[in-house]
């Protein structure tokens, strides 16, 4: 089985899809996470974000691992746990910049589909593109969003909890900022797919949407019996 996530940041996807995933005993796949190793790669090498070619052969030479149970996913770059590295700012803004490349996303996607096909009992994915790109034929499509202020909020909390220096108002800017890059890039832009499940979780927590989720996994599971 397939389960497909997608949604701005901010708006639950990572946690409940690793909540699946554990639930479901599912692989948990979380692509933002490679877009992000991509985008530390670009920054810890210095190249410049204007030279496009550099940054397709990091994409190309970067080994990238998620590894380990959907609560404690690690992600390896070239062999580097690079899991707390990859979540600052900074890096976020990077990736959503590299991603706008379309030979990046290419190699990106390749990668994704090879690790989703390849997991037994199927898997969980967490994205922007999935439903629609990666995997569009995936069994189930969520399409998880919020309000801007809500997300901004549960990220500012996840940092403040994780001793990131930030403050409410630059999280909703940059959160603002990714999500207007996300939706207007030309290739993969974030959009709804056609036939996904749309929550928006600004009112609802965390159990509500489980639930909900859940209800319509066991529906398709049943109708595929
Ligand atoms: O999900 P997360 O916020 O970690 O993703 C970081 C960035 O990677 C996003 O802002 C988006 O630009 C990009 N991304 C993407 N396609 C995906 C997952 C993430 O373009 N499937």
């Amino acid at each position: 089985m397939i389960i497909a996530i997608d949604g701005p940041s901010g708006a639950g996807k990572s946690t409940l899809g690793k909540m699946l995933a554990k639930k479901l005993d599912l692989l948990y796949l979380d692509t933002g996470a490679m877009y992000r190793a991509v985008g530390l790669a670009v920054l810890e090498t210095g190249a410049s974000l204007e030279v496009k070619e550099k940054i397709i052969e990091l994409a190309a030479g970067a080994k990238i691992e998620l590894i380990g149970e959907p609560e404690n996913l690690q992600i390896l770059l070239n062999g580097e746990d690079v899991s707390k590295e990859i979540r600052t700012n900074e890096v976020g803004q990077t990736a959503s910049i590299i991603s706008t490349i379309s030979e990046v996303r290419k190699i990106l996607v390749e990668h994704q589909r090879t690790l989703g096909e390849r997991a037994e009992q199927g898997c969980v994915l967490d994205g922007r593109d999935i439903g629609t790109v990666v995997f569009p034929q995936a069994d189930v499509k969520f399409f998880l969003t919020a309000k801007p202020e809500a997300r901004a909020r549960r990220r500012f909390q996840e940092d403040t909890e994780k001793g990131r220096a930030t403050t409410y108002e630059r999280t909703l800017s940059e959160i603002n900022q990714r999500d207007e890059r996300d939706v207007s890039r030309e290739d993969s832009p974030l959009s709804i797919a056609e036939d996904a499940v749309v929550i928006d979780t600004s009112e609802l927590d965390l159990t509500e949407v489980f639930d909900q989720m859940m209800k319509i996994v066991s529906e398709v599971q049943t109708a595929k019996r």
